[in-house]
């Protein structure tokens, strides 16, 4: 997937200015979040924080020593007959994927859907090859015939209303137009079917590794995934090497609050445990399986301020929850990941100077770190993005010369007192009779950009409370 991630401004602003797409933003509106709500206080509120706990500490554990669960994966995975690959970029991913394709003859690969197949842009690698990729999950089936990447990591093609999918349909399909969904549904299969049957390879993604028994486990909502790890006769899972946990327990706890914080499912509709390749007497399954693990910059996050991000197993709660996310859709962030966990992963595996303006895409309202099932303090990463931002140089001079500004006043309280006083007099004077300010100057430009800003009564804060003090007396 091309980078666009640091034309955030730019998309963002199209984004907001794209009535259509607007509309359908409100539509998904506040759909998940409420769904998981819901999950929440069926499970009980107490016990579905004492589940995000253990799910934390999981995590933690797992990432603590991920060289070790790492090469005991491979061990078991390697002793149940499947062939475990590394790649350390999204290049050398592609690279081990077309050997395989290579060493196989293979010719079209069905996908079920996988964000590091997106992040390593897998299917330009497999088309340039002359391996077709055809997805079959059904949002990314409809990007795939629209030629856009997902703009939500659960939810694909959220974007998309129904009849812009039902305008791909015709123009692809070559059917009369239908906007009945379980009709666009079946039309779908049916396209999709004899793909499945003539497909030789099958790629997947993985939500899970589970190091005990070199298990990959896959969660979907879809049949498709079952088809895709079943049917051809070679099955690649590509996957960050940071999914990796323990144990098959562990797997049962996290699976307990994945469903529930992405859907507000209590279970997903499929999940899949791939153990090794086709067994003798077993009626289905791979020949071959192949496991790619994918560095990609994850490593770079070990150890480092950032390295709770990698406790992330991909719910899309974060987004679900986001106002920033729900204002300007999945796009505008211009990489695979969208949203508050989007706006750290993408200046950490693109470089923070290709994605200026992630870091500084949220509120800090804090409703991702409140929604997130493993408790990543996602604030709190956005901010230590934004120190090191200024640290580097990387925010404009302005904005630097005014906290520069600000330091200095504030370790000086009189002078700080004083300046405090000009501005809030100044102020209340731009803000005239209507008591509003339609612009204001510098940093705070934007602010005014799209609303009023209400000016204050004159005085600062040290005079209103010495004022009320005095009240009191
Ligand atoms: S950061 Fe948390 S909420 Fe967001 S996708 Fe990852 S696990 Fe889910």
């Amino acid at each position: 997937m091309q980078l666009a991630s640091v034309h955030f401004r730019q998309r963002a602003s199209g984004a907001l200015a794209d009535a259509h797409l607007q509309r359908t933003l409100e539509r998904f509106g506040s759909g998940f979040a409420d769904k998981r709500a819901a999950a929440r206080q069926a499970y009980g509120e107490g016990a579905f924080e004492e589940l995000r706990d253990a799910c934390a500490v999981i995590r933690d554990r797992a990432l603590a020593d991920l060289d070790a669960w790492l090469l005991r994966f491979e061990e078991e995975a390697t002793r149940r007959g499947a062939s475990v690959l590394w790649a350390e970029d999204a290049a050398e991913a592609c690279a081990r994927v077309l050997e395989i394709c290579a060493r196989h003859g293979l010719r079209k690969a069905i996908k079920s859907k996988s964000m590091l197949s997106e992040e390593a842009s897998l299917n330009e690698a497999l088309a340039a090859a002359g391996v077709q990729p055809v997805e079959t999950d059904l949002g990314e089936y409809i990007l795939q015939l629209a030629g856009e990447p997902p703009s939500h990591i659960i939810a694909p093609a959220i974007h998309k209303d129904l009849g812009q999918v039902a305008e791909l349909f015709v123009k692809h399909h070559g059917r009369p137009k239908s906007d009945d969904i379980a009709q666009m549904t079946r039309e779908a299969r049916e396209m999709l079917r004899p793909h499945f049957l003539s497909a030789d390879l099958g790629i997947s993604g993985g939500n899970f590794l589970v190091a005990e028994t070199g298990s990959v486990a896959i969660v979907t909502n879809e049949g498709n995934g079952r088809m895709v790890t079943t049917l051809p006769r070679v099955h690649i899972a590509i996957t960050g090497i940071e999914k990796v946990i323990p144990t098959l327990e562990d797997l049962s706890t996290l699976n307990r609050i994945l469903p529930r914080s992405a859907t507000g499912q209590e279970i997903e509709n499929y999940f899949s445990i791939l153990t090794g390749p086709k067994r003798a007497g077993d009626t289905d399954g791979p020949e071959q399986l192949y496991v790619v693990l994918v560095d990609n910059g994850r490593t770079r996050l070990v150890g480092s301020v950032l390295q709770e991000m990698l406790r992330c197993i991909r719910c899309g709660a974060c987004m679900n929850h986001c106002p920033v996310y729900q204002t300007v859709g999945g796009h505008s962030y211009g990489w695979v990941y969208p949203g508050p966990m989007g706006s750290v992963l993408t200046p950490v595996f693109q470089g923070l100077e290709n994605a200026l303006d992630l870091p500084q895409a949220a509120t800090l309202c804090g409703a991702c770190h409140v929604a997130c099932p493993v408790k990543i303090p996602l604030p709190e990463l956005l901010r230590s993005l934004r120190e090191m931002q200024t640290q580097r140089g990387l925010r404009p001079w302005s904005e630097r010369a005014a906290f520069r500004a600000w330091a200095f006043a504030a370790a000086r309280p009189r002078l700080y007192a004083l300046a405090t006083q000009f501005a809030a007099r100044a102020l209340k004077w731009m803000g005239g009779r209507r008591g509003r300010i339609a612009r204001l100057p510098l940093a705070g430009r934007g602010w005014t950009e799209g609303r009023d800003f209400p000016a204050p009564e004159g005085k600062t804060f040290r005079e209103l409370y010495r004022g009320g003090q005095r009240h009191k007396t």
